[in-house]
Order: C-alpha cells, then structure tokens, then sequence
C-alpha cells in the first residue's frame, strides 16, 4: 500500500521531469475500484486496495500520452513505449523492477519484445 502524501510526491517528481501539469491524486470512493485517471479532469484515483508505486506510474503515463496527444485512455503501442520512458526514469534505470506481468498483457508483451532486442 502507498499512502496519498506518497503518491503525491512521486506524481510530482513524475509531472517535474515530463514536464506536463501534475496530475491530482486521490483515493476512489470504492474499495473495489482499481486505478484510474481521468483524463478531463486531469486525476488519477487509486483504489485502496491497488494502490502501489506500479500503479501510480501506470496511470501518470495515460496523462503523458494525453499531453503529447494520444489516446489518453487506451493501451496501445504509444502507452506502453511511454510507460517505458517513466519506469526507465522512476526505477533509474532499472525497468524490471515495475511488474510488467501484472500489467495488460500486449505491455507485458511490449517489455518483453524489448528484452529480447537487447540480447
Ligand atoms: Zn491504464
């Protein structure tokens, strides 16, 4: 679990280095309701029961693909190179400390692909 001050502080430290306007975090009414970002409001909502670094980063990336003019809600080939970029950046280097396996499963693909050009 992440506490919202948490989360807060790794939106911003996020928005700082993409440069886009720092997403608002809060907590969904909902137990049940996982993460989602709002792309209107420019929110992301964490469900209190998946709410974890992974998540936070998965969703600030749909409000970098907004910015740069994507499909802020889907998941595709743009989503998943952009949530490389912030995974690279957060973990330092490090991307396969974010759990790709539990993400959608084409991104788990995507990172995947990834590896194995580099072998
Ligand atoms: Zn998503």
């Amino acid at each position: 679990m992440i506490s919202i001050i948490k989360a807060q502080e790794i939106v911003k430290y996020l928005s700082d280095y993409f440069q886009i306007e720092e997403p608002k975090v809060k907590f969904g009414k909902s137990n049940s309701k996982r993460c989602w970002y709002y792309p209107l409001s420019n929110e992301i909502s964490l469900g209190r029961n998946h709410a974890n670094n992974d998540c936070v980063l998965h969703e600030f990336t749909h409000g970098l693909v907004k910015k740069q003019g994507g499909n802020p809600i889907t998941h595709g080939d743009m989503f998943a190179i952009q949530l490389f970029k912030v995974v690279d950046y957060f973990y330092k280097g490090k991307p396969n400390k974010y759990g790709w396996r539990w993400d959608y499963p084409n991104i788990f693909k995507f990172y995947k692909s990834l590896n194995n050009k580099e072998k």
